[in-house]
Protein backbone atom coordinates (compact mmCIF):
# COMPACT_ATOMS: atom_id res chain seq x y z
CA UNK A 1 0.00 0.00 0.00
CA UNK A 2 1.10 3.34 -0.87
CA UNK A 3 -0.08 6.80 -0.18
CA UNK A 4 -1.21 7.13 -3.90
CA UNK A 5 -3.39 4.10 -4.18
CA UNK A 6 -5.70 3.28 -1.73
CA UNK A 7 -6.25 -0.25 -0.63
CA UNK A 8 -8.14 -2.86 -2.48
CA UNK A 9 -10.11 -5.68 -1.19
CA UNK A 10 -11.23 -8.93 -2.68
CA UNK A 11 -13.70 -10.14 -0.56
CA UNK A 12 -14.70 -14.10 -1.09
CA UNK A 13 -18.33 -14.07 -0.47
CA UNK A 14 -20.40 -17.33 -0.28
CA UNK A 15 -23.69 -15.33 0.56
CA UNK A 16 -23.94 -16.99 3.64
CA UNK A 17 -23.43 -15.30 7.11
CA UNK A 18 -19.90 -15.33 7.83
CA UNK A 19 -18.94 -13.67 4.33
CA UNK A 20 -21.53 -11.66 4.53
CA UNK A 21 -20.07 -10.32 7.83
CA UNK A 22 -16.41 -10.18 6.29
CA UNK A 23 -17.87 -8.07 3.32
CA UNK A 24 -19.72 -5.67 5.97
CA UNK A 25 -16.24 -5.19 7.78
CA UNK A 26 -13.95 -5.07 4.45
CA UNK A 27 -16.40 -2.07 3.72
CA UNK A 28 -15.44 -0.59 7.16
CA UNK A 29 -11.97 -1.09 6.72
CA UNK A 30 -11.52 0.07 3.03
CA UNK A 31 -14.94 1.64 1.82
CA UNK A 32 -17.34 0.41 -0.55
CA UNK A 33 -15.68 2.52 -3.53
CA UNK A 34 -12.12 0.12 -2.88
CA UNK A 35 -14.32 -3.30 -2.27
CA UNK A 36 -15.54 -5.71 -4.57
CA UNK A 37 -16.38 -9.62 -4.29
CA UNK A 38 -15.98 -13.40 -5.74
CA UNK A 39 -18.42 -15.74 -5.81
CA UNK A 40 -16.98 -19.58 -6.61
CA UNK A 41 -19.75 -21.54 -8.96
CA UNK A 42 -18.01 -24.89 -7.97
CA UNK A 43 -20.87 -27.24 -8.66
CA UNK A 44 -22.29 -26.75 -5.14
CA UNK A 45 -25.94 -28.45 -5.12
CA UNK A 46 -27.97 -25.23 -3.81
CA UNK A 47 -27.90 -22.55 -6.77
CA UNK A 48 -29.12 -20.24 -4.56
CA UNK A 49 -26.26 -19.31 -2.98
CA UNK A 50 -25.14 -17.34 -6.31
CA UNK A 51 -28.15 -15.43 -6.17
CA UNK A 52 -27.60 -14.46 -2.32
CA UNK A 53 -24.03 -13.64 -3.14
CA UNK A 54 -25.02 -11.03 -5.77
CA UNK A 55 -28.10 -9.90 -3.73
CA UNK A 56 -26.04 -9.43 -1.11
CA UNK A 57 -23.39 -7.42 -2.77
CA UNK A 58 -25.65 -5.45 -4.57
CA UNK A 59 -27.49 -4.55 -1.08
CA UNK A 60 -23.87 -3.32 -0.25
CA UNK A 61 -23.00 -1.80 -2.99
CA UNK A 62 -20.10 -3.70 -4.34
CA UNK A 63 -19.28 -5.81 -7.46
CA UNK A 64 -19.48 -9.00 -7.53
CA UNK A 65 -18.04 -11.41 -9.82
CA UNK A 66 -19.11 -15.11 -10.08
CA UNK A 67 -15.81 -16.91 -11.35
CA UNK A 68 -16.85 -20.67 -12.21
CA UNK A 69 -14.60 -23.47 -11.27
CA UNK A 70 -17.08 -26.07 -11.85
CA UNK A 71 -14.08 -29.06 -10.71
CA UNK A 72 -15.14 -30.70 -7.28
CA UNK A 73 -18.32 -32.21 -8.56
CA UNK A 74 -15.74 -34.10 -10.79
CA UNK A 75 -13.55 -35.22 -7.60
CA UNK A 76 -16.79 -36.31 -5.80
CA UNK A 77 -17.33 -37.50 -2.35
CA UNK A 78 -18.57 -34.86 -0.68
CA UNK A 79 -22.13 -33.93 0.65
CA UNK A 80 -21.64 -29.95 -1.24
CA UNK A 81 -21.03 -31.13 -4.39
CA UNK A 82 -21.65 -34.41 -4.92
CA UNK A 83 -25.56 -34.84 -5.68
CA UNK A 84 -25.78 -38.55 -4.98
CA UNK A 85 -24.52 -38.07 -1.41
CA UNK A 86 -27.04 -36.61 1.59
CA UNK A 87 -25.88 -34.21 3.87
CA UNK A 88 -25.09 -35.86 7.49
CA UNK A 89 -23.71 -34.64 11.06
CA UNK A 90 -21.76 -37.68 11.30
CA UNK A 91 -18.19 -37.74 10.98
CA UNK A 92 -15.33 -39.58 8.98
CA UNK A 93 -13.06 -41.64 10.63
CA UNK A 94 -10.45 -38.47 10.39
CA UNK A 95 -13.56 -36.91 12.15
CA UNK A 96 -14.61 -34.25 9.26
CA UNK A 97 -18.51 -34.49 8.39
CA UNK A 98 -19.39 -35.60 5.02
CA UNK A 99 -19.52 -32.05 4.14
CA UNK A 100 -16.03 -31.20 3.69
CA UNK A 101 -14.85 -30.86 0.42
CA UNK A 102 -11.12 -31.21 0.36
CA UNK A 103 -8.93 -28.34 -0.18
CA UNK A 104 -12.10 -25.81 -0.81
CA UNK A 105 -10.97 -22.85 0.81
CA UNK A 106 -7.06 -23.34 -0.23
CA UNK A 107 -8.34 -23.34 -3.92
CA UNK A 108 -10.84 -20.44 -3.53
CA UNK A 109 -7.97 -18.21 -2.16
CA UNK A 110 -5.53 -19.59 -4.82
CA UNK A 111 -7.71 -18.60 -7.35
CA UNK A 112 -9.28 -15.44 -5.69
CA UNK A 113 -5.12 -14.38 -4.99
CA UNK A 114 -5.11 -15.24 -9.18
CA UNK A 115 -8.05 -12.80 -9.41
CA UNK A 116 -7.04 -10.19 -7.19
CA UNK A 117 -3.59 -10.16 -8.58
CA UNK A 118 -3.96 -8.09 -12.40
CA UNK A 119 -6.06 -5.73 -10.63
CA UNK A 120 -3.89 -4.55 -8.23
CA UNK A 121 -5.88 -5.98 -4.99
CA UNK A 122 -3.54 -6.44 -2.19
CA UNK A 123 -6.15 -7.67 0.51
CA UNK A 124 -8.33 -10.64 0.49
CA UNK A 125 -11.37 -11.04 3.37
CA UNK A 126 -12.69 -14.66 3.86
CA UNK A 127 -15.31 -16.14 6.57
CA UNK A 128 -13.39 -18.26 8.08
CA UNK A 129 -13.19 -19.51 11.31
CA UNK A 130 -11.41 -22.07 13.42
CA UNK A 131 -13.88 -21.62 16.28
CA UNK A 132 -17.49 -23.64 16.74
CA UNK A 133 -16.85 -24.86 13.50
CA UNK A 134 -16.75 -28.48 12.08
CA UNK A 135 -13.13 -28.73 12.16
CA UNK A 136 -12.46 -28.07 8.60
CA UNK A 137 -8.53 -28.02 8.67
CA UNK A 138 -8.53 -25.89 5.75
CA UNK A 139 -10.44 -23.05 7.83
CA UNK A 140 -7.66 -22.59 10.58
CA UNK A 141 -5.50 -19.89 11.06
CA UNK A 142 -1.98 -21.48 10.78
CA UNK A 143 -3.66 -23.02 7.16
CA UNK A 144 -4.68 -19.70 6.16
CA UNK A 145 -0.68 -18.02 7.15
CA UNK A 146 1.22 -20.46 5.40
CA UNK A 147 -1.29 -20.35 2.01
CA UNK A 148 -0.38 -16.43 2.46
CA UNK A 149 3.04 -17.33 2.28
CA UNK A 150 2.84 -19.46 -0.26
CA UNK A 151 0.87 -17.00 -2.60
CA UNK A 152 3.09 -14.24 -2.08
CA UNK A 153 6.19 -16.41 -3.02
CA UNK A 154 4.52 -18.22 -5.85
CA UNK A 155 3.71 -14.58 -7.41
CA UNK A 156 6.11 -12.27 -5.72
CA UNK A 157 3.04 -10.39 -4.43
CA UNK A 158 2.40 -8.85 -0.83
CA UNK A 159 -0.92 -10.54 -0.74
CA UNK A 160 -2.43 -10.14 2.87
CA UNK A 161 -5.50 -12.79 3.28
CA UNK A 162 -7.62 -10.81 6.22
CA UNK A 163 -9.39 -13.76 8.67
CA UNK A 164 -11.68 -11.24 10.78
CA UNK A 165 -14.38 -13.94 11.93
CA UNK A 166 -11.22 -16.28 13.07
CA UNK A 167 -11.33 -16.59 16.64
CA UNK A 168 -14.85 -15.55 17.08
CA UNK A 169 -17.98 -17.60 18.23
CA UNK A 170 -21.01 -17.59 16.64
CA UNK A 171 -22.65 -15.49 19.23
CA UNK A 172 -19.69 -12.75 18.65
CA UNK A 173 -20.23 -13.21 14.91
CA UNK A 174 -23.73 -12.08 14.99
CA UNK A 175 -22.47 -9.16 17.14
CA UNK A 176 -20.10 -7.97 14.78
CA UNK A 177 -22.74 -8.19 12.31
CA UNK A 178 -24.83 -6.12 14.24
CA UNK A 179 -22.20 -3.77 15.15
CA UNK A 180 -21.19 -3.27 11.41
CA UNK A 181 -24.98 -3.16 10.04
CA UNK A 182 -25.01 -6.07 8.28
CA UNK A 183 -28.10 -7.58 9.82
CA UNK A 184 -30.29 -5.96 6.98
CA UNK A 185 -28.44 -8.18 4.50
CA UNK A 186 -28.31 -11.30 6.75
CA UNK A 187 -32.04 -11.53 5.38
CA UNK A 188 -30.61 -11.98 2.09
CA UNK A 189 -27.67 -14.83 3.09
CA UNK A 190 -28.26 -18.34 2.33
CA UNK A 191 -26.96 -20.95 5.46
CA UNK A 192 -28.99 -23.76 5.23
CA UNK A 193 -26.84 -27.42 4.23
CA UNK A 194 -30.43 -28.93 3.03
CA UNK A 195 -30.66 -25.63 0.24
CA UNK A 196 -34.22 -24.59 2.23
CA UNK A 197 -35.52 -21.22 2.14
CA UNK A 198 -36.65 -20.27 4.24
CA UNK A 199 -33.79 -22.70 6.18
CA UNK A 200 -34.78 -26.03 7.88
CA UNK A 201 -33.98 -25.36 10.75
CA UNK A 202 -32.69 -29.30 11.32
CA UNK A 203 -29.43 -29.37 9.95
CA UNK A 204 -25.85 -29.09 11.44
CA UNK A 205 -25.65 -25.27 9.63
CA UNK A 206 -28.85 -24.22 10.44
CA UNK A 207 -28.45 -25.31 14.26
CA UNK A 208 -25.22 -23.56 14.40
CA UNK A 209 -26.52 -19.87 12.74
CA UNK A 210 -29.81 -20.37 15.06
CA UNK A 211 -27.25 -20.96 18.53
CA UNK A 212 -25.17 -18.05 17.30
CA UNK A 213 -28.60 -15.56 17.54
CA UNK A 214 -30.15 -17.22 19.89
CA UNK A 215 -26.44 -16.68 22.46
CA UNK A 216 -26.67 -12.84 20.56
CA UNK A 217 -30.09 -12.05 21.69
CA UNK A 218 -30.76 -10.73 18.26
CA UNK A 219 -33.38 -12.02 15.72
CA UNK A 220 -32.17 -13.31 12.92
CA UNK A 221 -33.89 -11.44 10.30
CA UNK A 222 -34.07 -14.28 7.81
CA UNK A 223 -36.00 -16.47 10.14
CA UNK A 224 -38.21 -13.65 11.06
CA UNK A 225 -38.87 -12.61 7.59
CA UNK A 226 -40.02 -15.99 6.56
ZN1 LIG B 1 -30.88 -26.27 7.25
Amino acid sequence: MNDLMPAKALVVLSGGQDSTTCLYWAIKKFAAANVSSITFDYGQRHRIELDCAREVAALAGVENTVLPINTFSAIGGDALTDAEIAVSSKVSEAGLPNTFVPGRNLIFLTFAAAFAYPRAIENIVTGVAQTDYSGYPDCREDTMRALETALNLGMESSLSIHTPLMHLSKRETVELASELGALPAMALTHTCYNGERPPCGRCPSCELRARGFAEAGIDDPLVRKS
